[in-house]
């Protein structure tokens, strides 16, 4: 779609036509497993669902414009997306990931692709140059989220991909752009080669899908991961991409009130005597407040802090909140609160990356802001102080 417009146009219209047999505006649910073939391989672009279904086609060109990308294609979960990445690579290839990061994705490493043969390696470091004097001649894949989940650090993603580009044997840079959606940040044209999803997150928007994306700019490796979704068959069903195209029609709207919300409630949270850390990009307490100011549109809707009266005064507060909802997930309208150590991270608690117990994660929803403080400040006094 033109250069010319901006984000918010194309969330709307990239990629998009009205459908070309009936004109319906928005990209029916082509809910067929099989496409007729007028003679043998003569067809209208699709044959077999697995292959491509013209619903997935309409979201992974939209995909693709949003991240500024040339390819992107649509998976069943964030988690079937990161393994077709990983699926690149062969045994003796190693990935230095670096060790903030959502807990499945430490899983897929460490308990699917390590006893696979792959090499996998954590790093706690988290600026170019100390995560590029990590790189072995083994390197092949560098993995980072940004923010990560769940303690919202951020990694310059232009610098350590300036950095990687001196480098004889340049490995590939994988950005998790979950946290941040491209509406607030675009790996591909800070350097990154491939960008991941899961939709099931902002993109998606209502936590009521589950999907996965992958995109980049690189023909041959577009070639070799759509060979992948293919062969491997994790794809996303007609209706689980209307709803992921469907949600990133508002994202740019959505993300804009999830920012300011919880940039109010971090405001709101900096200050309590129970808030031993509080983690949010957009505020001036974050160590990385400038970087975020110039990588990130706004610091998004996410936010951490570490309880100062540790785990159970933490399981305590977040059963107490009524308006934030005690679940796993993120990104979604409504707000969610959580205690990763015990929900979204257990998988890393055997590991030297496990998560400070007291710490407590929120997905700031859309909602009225003062009604949410309010259901925190509630929390705080109703729950156990120790
Ligand atoms: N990446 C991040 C940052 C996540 O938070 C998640 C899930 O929570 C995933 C990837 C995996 O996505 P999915 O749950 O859609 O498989």
């Amino acid at each position: 779609m033109d250069d010319k417009f901006a984000f918010e146009t194309l969330a709307v219209h990239g990629g998009q036509e009205p459908d070309p047999s009936t004109g319906a505006v928005m990209t029916p649910i082509y809910q067929s497993s099989t496409f007729k073939q007028d003679r043998v391989g003569v067809h209208k672009g699709y044959e077999y669902a697995r292959t491509g279904n013209p619903t997935r086609t309409a979201l992974e060109r939209s995909l693709a414009v949003l991240e500024d990308g040339t390819f992107a294609l649509a998976f069943a979960s964030g988690m079937a997306a990161t393994d077709a990445i990983l699926r690149l690579l062969v045994p003796g290839d190693e990935v230095l990931a670096v060790d903030d990061l959502y807990g499945g994705t430490y899983r897929i490493l460490k308990h699917i692709f390590e006893p696979m043969g792959l090499k996998v390696r954590l790093t706690q470091d988290l600026t170019a140059d100390s995560i590029i004097d990590s790189v072995t001649g083994a390197t092949r894949m560098i993995w980072v989220e940004s923010p990560t989940n769940p303690r919202m650090n951020l990694i310059d993603i232009a610098s350590l991909s300036r950095a990687l580009a001196k480098l004889e044997q340049r490995p590939l840079l994988c950005v998790d752009n979950t946290f941040a959606t491209p509406y607030l940040q675009q790996p591909l044209a800070l350097g990154a080669d491939l960008v991941l999803h899961s939709t099931t997150k902002y993109l998606g928007g209502h936590s009521d899908v589950i999907g996965g994306a992958v995109i980049g700019r690189d023909a041959d490796l577009g070639q070799r991961l759509a060979f992948v979704q293919n062969a491997v068959g994790a794809v996303p069903g007609p209706m689980d991409c209307f709803l992921v195209l469907r949600g990133i029609k508002t994202l740019a709207i959505r993300m804009d009130r999830h920012a300011s919300n919880a940039k109010a409630i971090a405001e709101y949270l900096a200050p309590k005597s129970q808030v031993a850390e509080l983690r949010y990009p957009g505020h001036a307490t974050h160590p990385q407040f400038g970087l975020a100011q110039s990588q990130m549109r706004n610091g998004g809707g996410m936010l951490s802090f570490i309880h100062e009266l540790g785990d159970t005064a933490a399981r305590s507060f977040v059963e107490a909140t009524k308006l934030f909802t005690l679940a796993e997930s993120l990104g979604g309208v409504e707000s969610l609160i959580e205690v990763p150590a015990a929900m979204t991270h257990v998988s890393t608690s055997e590991s030297s990356i496990a998560v400070d117990p007291g710490l407590i994660r929120l997905s700031v929803g859309i909602e009225a802001v003062d009604d949410l403080i309010e259901d925190l400040e509630q929390a705080f006094k109703t729950s156990v102080s120790r």
